[in-house]
Formats: C-alpha cells, sequence, structure tokens
C-alpha cells in the first residue's frame, strides 16, 4: 500500500513523545528496524509480485485482519527469548509494527468508505475501482505530506532509505515472521521469502514513490500492455495530490466507518492521524514494560489490543463493509 510517509511519520511522532529510558535507548540503537516495522505486513504484497505484474495471493490479506493480539505475543515472546545481539532490534521493528496497526486501524475504515470497499481480491469492476481509488488516495495522502519535508517532495534515495535494515536485522525479522506465520497463522513460510519481500519491497516501493524512477517511467510508458488493471500505475505517486483527495483532507465531512454504518463520525484524516500518535504512545509505553520484564508477552500483547488493521474493529468480528460514500464516483471522476 503506498503509504510509506503516513506510516514514518506517525511512527516518528510517536517516539518523539516516549520519555528517556530503556525502550527509547533501543529505538535509537535500531531506528532502521523501527523504521521499516511502521510498514507493517504492507511488505508481503511484493512476496507476491509477478514479474509480468500482478500479484499471487500472499498472507498480508490475512495478517491485516487476522490475529493481531496472537502475532503480537509470539513476537514479544520471541524478542525477548533472542540472544542480546539481535534483541534491540527486534523491539524496536515489533514498536514499530504496533504503530502501523494504529495507523491502519484508525485510518483504513476512513479511506475504505470513501474509496468504495476493502476488497480482498480483484475479482470484480467494482473491486478493481475501490482498489485503485484506495492507492491514489493513500499515494495522495503521502504526496501531501512530503510536500512538508525539506527539502519537499519524495525521491527513490529517500525513500529507499527509509525501507532499509542492516542485513543482520534484516534476518532476524526475517526469522520472527517465519515463526509468527506457522504459529500463529498456520502459513508454512519461509525465513528466505520475508528477506526476498523485504528487498523487493525496498526497491519497488521506492520507486513508485518517485514517478521519475525507471520503474514509474517504465509503468506509465507501458500503460496497459505492461498493467492491465492500473492498480500499479495507482500506486505511482502523483506529481500533485488528485483533487478528490485533496477535498477529502481539507473538508470535515460526515463519513461512518463501513464496518458500524449507524455511526456518524466526523474526524478528519489529521485528526485520525493525531490520535494514531497517541494510539501508538501507549503501545510503546506497554511495549517498553515487556521490554523491561515487568509485563509478560502476553499480558503485553492484551493491552495492545486485538484489532483488524482494515476495519479497525476486532479480529474476529466477522462483520463485512457495507456503507460506502454515495457520492464517490462523481469524486473520483475518471479514476
Ligand atoms: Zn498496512
Amino acid at each position: 500500500m503506498p503509504d510509506l510517509l503516513a506510516h514514518h511519520d506517525v511512527a516518528q511522532a510517536a517516539r518523539a513523545l516516549l520519555p528517556p529510558g530503556h525502550l527509547a535507548d533501543l529505538l535509537a540503537e535500531a531506528p532502521d528496524a523501527y523504521a521499516v516495522g511502521a510498514q507493517g505486513p504492507d511488505f508481503f504484497s511484493y512476496a507476491g509480485l509477478r514479474p509480468g505484474g500482478g500479484v499471487r495471493s500472499h498472507p498480508g490479506r490475512t495478517v491485516h485482519r487476522q490475529h493481531t493480539r496472537a502475532a503480537l505475543t509470539t513476537m514479544l515472546a520471541t524478542a525477548a527469548a533472542a540472544p542480546p545481539g539481535v534483541r534491540a532490534g527486534l523491539y524496536a521493528y515489533i514498536s514499530g509494527y504496533a504503530t502501523h496497526v494504529c495507523l491502519d486501524a484508525g485510518a483504513h475504515p476512513w479511506i475504505v468508505y470513501w474509496t468504495g470497499g476493502a476488497p480482498k481480491g480483484i475479482d470484480s469492476p467494482d473491486a478493481l475501482r475501490a482498489t485503485r481509488r484506495h492507492g491514489v488516495l493513500e499515494a495522495s495522502l503521502d504526496v501531501m505530506l512530503a510536500a512538508r519535508r525539506r527539502p519537499p517532495g519524495v525521491s527513490c534515495g529517500r525513500s529507499r532509505r527509509l525501507l532499509s535494515l542492516t542485513p543482520r536485522r534484516r534476518r532476524a525479522v526475517a526469522r520472527l515472521w517465519a515463526v509468527v506465520l506457522q504459529d500463529v497463522y498456520g502459513i508454512p513460510w519461509t525465513a528466505r521469502q520475508t528477506e526476498a519481500a523485504l528487498h523487493v519491497m525496498a526497491l519497488v516501493y521506492a520507486q513508485l514513490t518517485d514517478r521519475l524512477s525507471p520503474l514509474a517511467l517504465a509503468l506509465q510508458a507501458g500503460g496497459a500492455a505492461l498493467d492491465p488493471d492500473g492498480v500499479w500505475r495507482s500506486q505511482i505517486y502523483p506529481s500533485a495530490p488528485h483533487p478528490a483527495a485533496v477535498r477529502l483532507v481539507a473538508e470535515r465531512r460526515e463519513w461512518r466507518s463501513p464496518w458500524r454504518p449507524s455511526e456518524a463520525r466526523h474526524e478528519t484524516f489529521a485528526e485520525l492521524c493525531g490520535r494514531a500518535v497517541g494510539e501508538s504512545l501507549a503501545c510503546l509505553e506497554t511495549i517498553a514494560r515487556a521490554a523491561s520484564g515487568d509485563l509478560s508477552a502476553h499480558d503485553a500483547a492484551v493491552a495492545l489490543g486485538d484489532r483488524s488493521m482494515v476495519s479497525g474493529g476486532p479480529c474476529d468480528d466477522p462483520r463485512a463493509p457495507t456503507v460506502f460514500a454515495p457520492d464517490r464516483d462523481a469524486l473520483w471522476r475518471g479514476v
């Protein structure tokens, strides 16, 4: 999902509020692991890339929706038992991951409402439209965030640096996911698959954030021949945010979580991000207690919660999204 900067910024804002102490030291020791952790399970999308475009099924969709608490329990228990040389990297990664859960859970209902769905696959014209709009909205949000940087904008090299892990930490994170996928999700998965996916994420993601990169230029020039559904092109960061995204960010509009349609909501995207920072800080404080041995992995994960990163509700809530912005076709004209 093209929302590298949103996740990065929320993670860094939470970290800036963390008081000095054991966890702050661990994050300072392994800032790369914290930054990559903040991209959550999104890297799995890159494990499923086919050379000719398109995506195979991959565990990312499942991990976004199911067993968040059990995954965090296994991650924290693995970090606690890890050799001292990799422990800081693992706690930093898990801390970043917790901030990803907070932003996804808070912002996805808003994004899904305005874009029209959270399809598990692209099996209908509606699902395809929703997927493309999701890509355009998230890429546009990042372009707006990038405009505030000094110097403004995103570049391949800059994105790549945000997504790179030292080889030792990459191996530790890859081993962690082999355990989590097997033990929590019952999915056979090797450390090598995660290592490859993290590599591909850094390469592809960085290129998609820079519309003048070789991959972005090739996708744009190749058009439908290279990218028949337009999904990859929707994820290339545009030179200016899509007008629909600009309006959605600037205006306070009534919206509803597609999973809880009876409740009218009015928060803006900026307010959802602000809340995610506060929740992320609370998560970091909980992980700090786990890292210093004050709290068991299980109790820490219970405190972190069992939230679906797509619906924002409990992972075991089987409800499907039902309500979307009625004016979305007019809003997203042409996408
Ligand atoms: Zn995500």
